[in-house]
Formats: C-alpha cells, structure tokens, sequence
C-alpha cells in the first residue's frame, strides 16, 4: 500500500502567510553565497542544503490521509481540510466522475476530521460511491448535524454521490480491498478510534491521531503495545511537547517522546508524528523533530526505529 498525506496539522486549519514566506526568503540569502546561485545546477545544490522550514512547509491543513492499495483502491482517513485539494486529485486524473467508489474512514467527528468533507468534489457526482467506515455508532446522525441548513447551505441529501455508512464495532476485524483493518478506542475528548491496515504479506499500517497516551498512568498501556506492535509504519499525534503535555492533561492529545517511547516498546518500524499544533511555524517544526531524534538516540540508540515527521505531500510505500 502508499500512504499519501494531504492534512498533518491539528485542530485548526493553520496557513502561512506572507510575512512568514518573507521571513523565509530572508533566512535563505542570508545562507547563500555567490558560488551557490550561480547555475541551475548549484541551486539545487544549495536547495537541498536547507532545513525543511526554509524550502518547503509542513502545511496548514488538517487531518486527511490517502491510503491506495495494491489493487489501486483508494481509502481515505479522516475527512479534514485536506481532503479539498485530494478530491480535486481525484476527479482531475478520472477517477471520481460518476462511476467511482472509495471509502473513508472517520477516527472522531471534531471539525479539524470532518471539514472538508462538503468541499470534498467527488460526494457531488451522481453515480459515485462512498463508502463511510467507523467505529463511532451514530457517525451519520453526526455528519447530518454538520450539514443542517443553519451550519451550511447543503444538506448531506443534497450531495449527489450515494453514501453508505458501515459502522463496525472495536476490536472487529473486517476486510476491505484486500486489506484486514480493524479499530481500538484512544483516550480523547468526546471519544476516538485508531485504525489498523493489514496487507496479507503481514505489512501494518496504524493511525493513531487525537490520543492521549501516558505509559506511567495508563492501566491498559500493554494492550495498545499489543495492538501497535510490529507495525511498519505508526501515525501518532505528537501535537505537544514533552512539556506541554505534562501541562495538558486530559486535552487529548501526546508528545513525541510518548510516541517514541511507545513506538519502541512496540517495535514499531516507522513512526510519523503527526496532527501539529497549529501554533508551530515550520523552524518550531523543524525543532520538534531534532527534539524526536534527540530523544530516540537518547533512549534507545541502537533501536531500528525510524522516525519522521508529516508533512502535506509527503508519501510513503509500506
Ligand atoms: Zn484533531
Ligand atoms: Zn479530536
């Protein structure tokens, strides 16, 4: 399977602006020299000396991931504002014009997950499928609710796609374009639910945003170990610091160094930390993963955990 990230931050949609590109601007020619503008050639050179903060931006929008399959099905995860710009994608290359099907998985209905869910192209094509998955019970009452005419001018009957809610109980296992997936509830306000894709070659992927994960505190800590362990890539919040977390209790939300911590125990091979505060500007993001890096080499130096963090465009093959 490809994973294919359109939405990494959390809670807000939370775009640069153009002082921020200034700022930018600035820091670069503060860094280059003669010799490094001199051809097409040496700028690419001297591009690919920068930060990530400095030539690109994690981006601003919020949770939305594609994951295609082998047999090149589509299944999105949660439907932020990210999800605009992947349905303009997908009816650009053909393939949600009228005859199309794809399912979205929904982990919670806070509006940073179900946003971009009107502004999502396909759902307006007549002959289009889509299929909805989740472990939340009552996810079509609550999307319904999102669209009452007093919230926004078209009603979820009005959107021409037909739509068909599958709701499927935790801990179920259940399969989908040759995929195994399955659910466990995490600790967040209002209520959550992770995702795990399995391929039949054993290959794993988990989701796991908007969770509150504590190793000291939580009493159930070893079955999430059991439910994350040897996953090939793990999806995390890490929406706070180490700090800020020990601050934010009962926000609903982990730190990097949980997400390691936990990763490792599980013998997790990659880990994205993901759903970024929407305070953070691209250089505190870049910060935030010297710090990971810092953290794992610390703590567990000759672990194989490989850790990254998510960025809007940012793919990865599992
Ligand atoms: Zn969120
Ligand atoms: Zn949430």
């Amino acid at each position: 399977m490809k994973i294919k990230f359109w939405g990494v931050r959390g809670s807000i949609a939370s775009p640069i602006n153009g002082k921020m590109v200034e700022q930018k601007i600035r820091e670069v020619l503060k860094l280059a020299s003669p010799a490094d503008i001199l051809s097409p050639e040496s700028i690419d050179r001297f591009l690919q000396t920068l930060p990530y903060s400095l030539k690109g931006t994690y981006g601003g929008n919020t949770t939305c991931i594609e994951l295609i399959t082998e047999e090149d099905q589509t299944i999105i995860i949660d439907a932020g504002t990210g999800l605009r710009q992947l349905g303009k994608s997908l009816v650009d290359n053909g393939k949600m014009t009228g005859k199309g099907e794809i399912s979205i998985f929904l982990s919670h209905s806070h509006w940073d997950h179900i946003q971009g869910l009107m502004f999502f192209l396909p759902i307006y094509f007549k002959g289009n499928k889509i299929k909805f998955y989740s472990s939340v019970e009552n996810l079509e009452e609550r999307l319904r609710y999102q669209q009452i005419k007093t919230h926004f001018p078209l009603t979820l009957d009005e959107m021409a796609a037909d739509k068909i809610f599958n709701h499927f109980p935790e801990g179920v296992t259940e399969e989908l374009y040759g995929l195994e997936f399955t659910s466990k509830a995490v600790r967040h306000p209002g209520g959550c639910f992770s995702y795990k894709f399995t391929q039949p070659d054993g290959k794993s992927f988990v989701f796991c945003s908007d969770a509150e994960f504590s190793i000291e505190t939580m009493d159930n800590i070893e079955a999430y170990i059991e439910y994350f362990r040897n996953a090939d890539v793990l999806v995390f919040d890490t929406q706070y610091t180490f700090e800020e977390s020990l601050q934010k209790i009962d926000w609903g939300h982990s730190s990097a160094a949980i997400a390691t911590d936990i990763a490792i125990k599980s013998n997790v091979k990659k880990l994205i930390l993901f759903h970024h505060e929407p305070f953070y500007d691209d250089a505190k993001m870049d910060l935030v993963t010297i710090n990971a890096f810092k953290y794992k080499d610390m703590t567990a130096p000759s672990h194989f955990l490989k850790i990254e963090t998510a960025y809007e465009g940012m793919e990865i093959d599992i």
